[in-house]
Formats: structure tokens, sequence, C-alpha cells
């Protein structure tokens, strides 16, 4: 595995920001060309710029992104992509692929660009949360990909002058939205997940009683008669909402055969994999622990070499099970 860390680091060296279809997404293909080439994989792109090494018929896809957030880790997609290399390099008969996606922080917008599906997906992806660091587990098995919802909910109150208006003579909007900011977070049951980060207040001044508060809601759940029950309970209008989707058929029962006492876990993060499960593809993926609380999408993302060693293996030998 050191040279899975090694090449993580040659990715990184090219910046800490790979903005999707910039020239540093583009440096990171290119080496990831290369590494596929030395796989014995046939490298080839295709409308979107994603990048497959492929070996035979290719039926299986594993791989990730290389793009990132700015100022973001060392391990978050590039992981996914190096180590599956790794095993195609290490299943050197193996017909099947190793792909790059384009531009996953800003979409996904190659995965959802793809022309050709395959007939089998693992994504193997740093959690990018503290769950299995908190249970001691080096490794997760994903169920889900919980769906989203979001929407905004607009509280009206008066505008008033702060020193001259008494407190029981107010309609302060802020105080409603401060109540309701408690009560979303209280509508979230586990795995669900219910955030209020943004607020617009107006008139967003320290001396006036505020008239008008927008609050953004953003609601997630892994199955979408949840997602419907937190929506209900926080009271809101999604306007723009995601579906959830669920791991699934060949590709999850062999990580669940390769490794039997993984937990489970629910992505609260979206990703390419469910791009590819929501088009109907068999899809699956490995969460490795991330460390120093769960950091991601900042250079405190970590994970340890031990972990990735053994996400590595699992990969392999259930990329393995897929190609029989
Ligand atoms: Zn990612």
């Amino acid at each position: 595995m050191t040279r899975v860390l090694e090449r993580l680091d040659e990715l990184y060296a090219i910046g800490a920001h790979r903005a999707g279809y910039s020239p540093q997404e583009d440096a990171a293909h290119e080496l990831a060309a290369g590494w596929m080439r030395e796989a014995r994989l046939d490298v080839a792109r295709d409308e979107a710029g994603n990048l497959f090494g492929r070996r035979g018929a290719a039926r299986v896809w594993s791989g990730s992104h290389l793009d990132s957030v700015p100022n973001g880790g060392r391990f978050d997609g590039a992981l996914g992509v190096v180590a599956a290399i790794e095993a195609a390099a290490r299943l050197p008969e193996a017909p099947l692929a190793a792909v790059a996606f384009r531009a996953e922080e800003t979409g996904p917008m190659g995965s959802r660009a793809l022309k050709a599906l395959p007939d089998a997906f693992v994504e193997l992806h740093i959690e990018q949360g503290p769950v299995l660091e908190r249970a001691g587990e080096p490794l997760g098995i994903v169920s889900a990909i919980a769906g989203q919802a979001r929407g905004v909910v607009t509280f009206e109150g008066r505008a008033d002058h702060a020193g001259t208006t008494p407190m029981d003579a107010r309609d302060d909007a802020l105080l409603k939205a401060a109540r309701f900011v408690v009560h979303v977070a209280g509508c979230a049951r586990p795995p669900a997940v219910a955030t209020v980060g943004a607020l617009e207040v107006e008139p967003n001044a320290s001396n006036v009683v505020p008239a008008r508060v927008a609050v953004a809601v953003d609601a997630r759940a892994p199955d979408a008669a949840r997602l419907d029950e937190l929506v209900a309970a926080i009271g809101f209008e999604p306007t723009w909402s995601l579906e959830p989707v669920a791991m699934s058929g060949p590709p999850l029962e062999a990580l669940r055969a390769v490794l039997p006492n993984a937990p489970s876990l629910v992505s609260g993060a979206g990703h390419d994999a469910m791009v590819l499960a929501a088009a109907g593809v068999p899809t699956a993926m490995l969460f490795v622990r991330s460390l120093n609380g769960g950091a991601s999408h900042s250079p405190a993302e970590l994970s340890s070499p031990d972990d990735i060693e053994l996400a590595g293996d699992a990969l392999t030998a259930a990329l393995a099970r897929l190609v029989r």
C-alpha cells in the first residue's frame, strides 16, 4: 500500500484545489492515466472527459473522482481512484475498469454525463464523518446514500426601533426563526439529519427589530419514507430534492461477503456512486475511517495507512468476486 500513499501524495502535490475541468484536474487525470497503463489497463476518455482504464470486457467498474473542493484534503475521491488502479494491478487477469469521474464536487458532472453504464460499480471513499472513528471500526459498508430535501422557510415580523419598542410590543421575526431552528434540529432522528446553515435577516441591522427572516433548511434521510416524514415534521416545502438510493445487488453482496463484520452506515454525502445507483447500476460503497473527528473537505482530512491497506485488500477481494 506504500504505492497508494505515494500516489496520493503525488496527486496532492498538484494542488489542494483541483477544480473540475481545471488544469489541475487535467494533471491529476494525466497521472492516473500513466498509473492505469502501468497496471496494464487500456486508457480511454469519454466525451465528458471521464477517464477509464479498461481491461477486457470491463463490465465491472471501480473508481471515484480526482477533483477537489478549494483547500481540500488528500483522500476525498483520490483514494477511490488510486485504490481501484491498485486493485486492477493486483488482479492482472481481471476484466474490469478503473474509473476517474470528472467534476464530482461541482455536480457530479462527469458521472451524470455517462453514455454507457457498467453491470456493477464499487466506490471506495473516505467516510468524511466521525461515525467509524467513534465506533472504533476501520471500514464500513454503505447501505444507502441519503436523500436530500432543501427549502426556505420565511418568518415575517415588523421592523421597530430596538431602543424604544417595549419587549411585549414587538413582532420579532428572528425570534420566531430561532425557535424554528431549534425545532428543525429536534425533528431529525438518527440516522436522519437536518440543518439550518443559512439565514437572511432583514433589515439585518443591530438596532432594528428584525422584520423578515428567511431560513434555509437541509434535511437528509436514508429512504424516501423517512425523508418525507422528516420534511413533514419540520414543516417545509422542498424546492430542491434528491432521491435517496439504496446500495444493492452483487457489489453489495461482494463487500458483505468479504467484510462480514463491518458495520453498515448511511452516506449523508452524495457521491458518484449515487449517480450510478440512481441510473440503475447495482452499486456498493466501501467507507474508510476518517480520523481527526471525521474532518473532510479540509487539509485535516486523514485516514491511516493500516485502514487504507485493509480497504485496498477488501476492494480487491470484492472485485475479484464480481468479475468471476
Ligand atoms: Zn468525494
